[in-house]
């Protein structure tokens, strides 16, 4: 069993090892240190006086899935049950989105008779791009960029539409320079497993262990396919908060990790700028490059990783308009990287969680997203660029894409610098080589957050969970 355990940055990922470490009873003490004034990291929620709610962050969880389950039931062990807004599977936002293309807005086939026909933007039926699958022979590389993996088994039309734009909604990045195997490892499996996609999606993984509440239940009983909070994500992070302050772990706001020290006890000492703490443990989930500039340099092979792991800048633009604008109903718009590289999508946020719209008028909630992998190229330098631009070709966006002509009523820019990891080719052995390193030299350090295990909210948590699962299981020096 550890004795004191430092966890270093409070985003989501922090703040649940934090919860699984106190929840475990077994840690007698747990620190939590944060570079910034608050706690949540991109959990970042703006809620105004008249009732409106505006994500800067993350919007939408998926409830399916066992990473899903484990953050409901999480939710539901903080009191939030109340809270959960879900979208429902008969719902618009949970049946409809659209791809923006060459002026017209696409809505994406579903159901069966939506892939049996030709449904533009696509020259012919989805089905054809199943048989193919069907029939390839199995892939022989140990990683592959997204776009190659579905070209070689679905075509390349599926990979330079719906593919482009997907990765684009989702990582902000490039398929042509995404890893397969790191950023959809289920895809990856289901190939080397079943060597076709479908059946080794359709035959699944089997045995994993199912974990059960009313809120799982509701969740598979209305076929949520995403859900919110009333108030918003960032709600998420202050139950947190406050759950961990009631169990007594020590926060420090406004102390960014400024190095790492071997102690020889083989435990740390935690440079932050007004003093130290001393650990036993120590779980990282600062991003990987803020991690690579504050471990020893003992530990160099490890930072040398790190550093690799790159991240993408976004601009989030929320934008309220005065009534019910939209020409179509649905979660939103993405736009492949061939017909725009900076607009990387609109989502329509009022259509998806109208409880978070502001009350009486009706009004129209819509974000926005810019940059990411492209943001440099298509959008300028993000130290020299302005809110004003932002806004400018944000709105421009929503006039030629939805036809809206006034002006918003509300708008927010906020500009996120390398926000969402990249997991570029060979991200997968970069992350095997760390963790190895660790474990083989018994180095009393985790490594958590985004920027290893998947980007989602609910892979942040279940990783931070398993980091936790596996410290305790080790039985670690004092
Ligand atoms: P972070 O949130 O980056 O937290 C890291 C923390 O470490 C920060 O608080 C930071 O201040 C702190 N820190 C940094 N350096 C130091 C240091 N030296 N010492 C101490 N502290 C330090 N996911 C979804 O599931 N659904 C979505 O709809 C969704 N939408 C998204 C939209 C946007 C615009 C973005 C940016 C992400 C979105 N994501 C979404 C992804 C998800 O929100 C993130 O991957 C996740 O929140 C990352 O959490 P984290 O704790 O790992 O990292």
């Amino acid at each position: 069993m550890p004795g004191t355990v430092v966890v270093a940055g409070g985003g989501i990922s922090g703040l649940a090892a934090c919860y699984h470490l106190v929840k475990s009873g077994s840690v007698p003490k747990v620190i939590l240190v944060e570079g910034s004034s608050r706690l949540g990291g991109w959990l970042n929620s703006t809620r105004t006086d008249d009732g409106a709610v505006f994500e800067h962050g993350p919007r939408g969880i998926r409830p399916a899935g066992v990473v899903g389950k484990n953050t409901l039931s999480m939710v539901s062990e903080l009191g939030l049950d109340s809270e959960v807004l879900p979208v429902k599977g008969d719902h618009s936002a949970s049946k409809n989105r659209y791809l923006y293309i060459r002026n017209t807005l696409h809505k994406l086939p579903s159901g069966l008779w939506g892939v049996l026909k030709t449904v533009p933007p696509f020259t012919k039926p989805l089905v054809w791009c199943g048989l193919r699958d069907l029939t390839a022979r199995r892939g022989t590389l140990p990683d592959e960029s997204i776009h190659s993996f579905v070209t070689r088994r679905f075509g390349k039309e599926l990979a330079d539409i719906a593919i482009d734009s997907l990765c684009r909604g989702v990582f902000a990045g490039d398929c042509r320079a995404l890893s397969l195997r790191a950023c959809f490892p289920m895809l990856y499996n289901a190939e080397q497993k079943r060597r076709s996609v479908i059946l080794g999606m359709a035959l699944g993984g089997g045995g994993t262990p199912q974990q059960d509440s009313s809120l799982i239940r509701r969740a598979k009983e209305e076929n949520w396919s995403q859900w919110s909070l009333q108030n918003g994500m960032q709600t998420l992070a202050e139950a947190m908060e406050e759950f961990l302050k009631q169990h007594g772990v020590e926060i420090h706001k406004d102390s960014p990790l400024t190095g790492l020290e071997r102690t020889p006890d083989n435990g740390w000492k935690v440079l932050l700028p007004g003093g130290s703490l001393r650990a036993a443990h120590v779980i990282s989930a600062v991003p990987a490059r803020a991690l690579s500039q504050v471990v020893p340099a003992s530990l160099d092979p490890v930072a040398v990783e790190l550093r690799q792991i790159d991240a993408v800048t976004v601009a989030v633009v929320n934008l309220q308009y005065e009534g019910d604008i939209l020409p179509v109903s649905g979660f939103g718009h993405l736009v492949p990287s061939f017909e725009d590289g900076a607009l990387l999508g609109i989502v329509y946020d009022s259509i998806a969680f109208p409880e978070q719209n502001r009350t009486g008028a009706l009004s129209t909630r819509l974000t926005v997203m810019l940059g990411g992998a492209w943001f440099e190229k298509d959008v300028g330098d993000p130290n020299q660029v302005s809110h004003e631009q932002l806004l400018l070709r944000a709105t421009k966006a929503v006039k030629n894409h939805l036809g809206v002509h006034g002006k918003p009523s509300r708008a927010i820019v906020k500009l996120h610098k390398d926000c969402i990891p990249q997991y570029t080719l060979g991200h997968w052995k970069r992350t095997d080589n760390m963790f190895q390193y660790l474990e083989q030299n018994a180095v009393p350090l985790s490594l958590i957050g985004a920027s290893f295990e998947g980007v989602s909210v609910n892979d942040c948590i279940y990783n931070a969970r398993k980091a936790v699962e596996r410290l305790l299981g080790q039985k670690q020096v004092p």
